[in-house]
């Protein structure tokens, strides 16, 4: 399927790994130039480079700390016109509620909520004046079903998730389609440290928990970043100008719910 969006330029936050380097691939596969962005220079060069090699689009890389108001201000000041936002960074520590205290919260708040919509509120003003836009949050399941030792995850991703609801939907008439995306378990470096803490946590071994977490999947298996990817490109295309202010669940079923 042609998606459309051959030459439009897309800001992929957090990708040079995991479901955010899955996103940026499906992009460039779709002939998107793109600006890449993660904390660490070694990775997100070798991310950016293999790109360019695979699908000889242009990509600008910019490493920085997309949570904090520097980094967002150096990843834009490189950007330049941007068609595309895909907003991501990494998830906040498990624990138990009685471990967190306001600054955990703040901590959390800042980087899974407020990142977002500073990104968006920065970026979707020049789509409006362009008629055309595209915004992918990448969020996670625990919007619709909680995972309780991720509490501060579940507290910022819902907050995300109210204001994507109303906000896409005054942006919608201008042609900007937001929507957001709900990994459930994925076969990434997220995945393997959450893995790590099950196995330390029940003394088992790391493939032990690994199966068991599967076995809880009607999939039986875990997600991949090119599954994921593939559909933000979707929502990033000229097809999904009637998808909006939505909550994208990708889970293998893992969510047992009717809707
Ligand atoms: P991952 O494999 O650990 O990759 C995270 C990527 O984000 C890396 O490129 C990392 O590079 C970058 N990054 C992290 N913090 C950043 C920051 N502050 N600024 C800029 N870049 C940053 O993680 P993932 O599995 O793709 O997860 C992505 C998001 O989805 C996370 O919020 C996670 O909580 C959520 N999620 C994942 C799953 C899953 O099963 N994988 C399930 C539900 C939700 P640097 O470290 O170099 O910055």
């Amino acid at each position: 399927m042609d998606l459309g969006i051959t030459g439009k330029r897309a800001l992929v936050c957090a990708s040079s790994k995991g479901l955010g380097r899955g996103c940026a691939e499906a992009l460039a596969a779709a002939g998107v130039d793109l600006v890449l962005n993660a904390r660490g220079a070694e990775a997100l060069e070798a991310t950016a480079e293999a790109i360019r090699a695979d699908h000889g689009v242009q990509v600008t890389a910019v490493a920085a700390d997309i949570t904090s108001e520097d980094g967002r201000a150096s990843v834009l000041a490189e950007a330049g016109d941007l068609d595309i936002l895909v907003t991501n960074a990494g998830g906040p520590p498990p624990g138990l509620w009685s471990d967190w205290a306001r600054e955990d919260f703040i901590a959390a708040l800042d980087a899974n909520m407020l990142t977002p919509i500073a990104l968006m509120t920065e970026l979707m003003p020049k789509m409006i004046d362009k008629g055309w836009g595209r915004v992918v949050n990448i969020t996670s399941q625990s919007v619709k079903a909680p995972i309780p030792q991720l509490g501060l995850s579940n507290a910022a991703r819902t907050g995300l998730t109210g204001y994507v609801a109303g906000t896409a939907r005054q942006v919608a008439p201008f042609g900007v389609v937001v929507n957001n995306m709900l990994p459930g378990i994925h076969a990434t470096d997220r995945a393997i440290q959450l893995d790590g803490g099950v196995s330390q946590k029940e003394g088992i071994s790391l493939e032990e928990a690994k199966a068991r977490r599967e076995a809880t999947i009607p999939a039986r298996r875990y997600g991949t970043a090119a599954e994921f990817g593939a559909m933000c490109a979707f929502l990033c295309s000229q097809h999904a100008g009637f998808i909006v202010g939505q909550n994208i669940l990708l889970d293998g079923g893992g969510t047992n719910a009717t809707i």
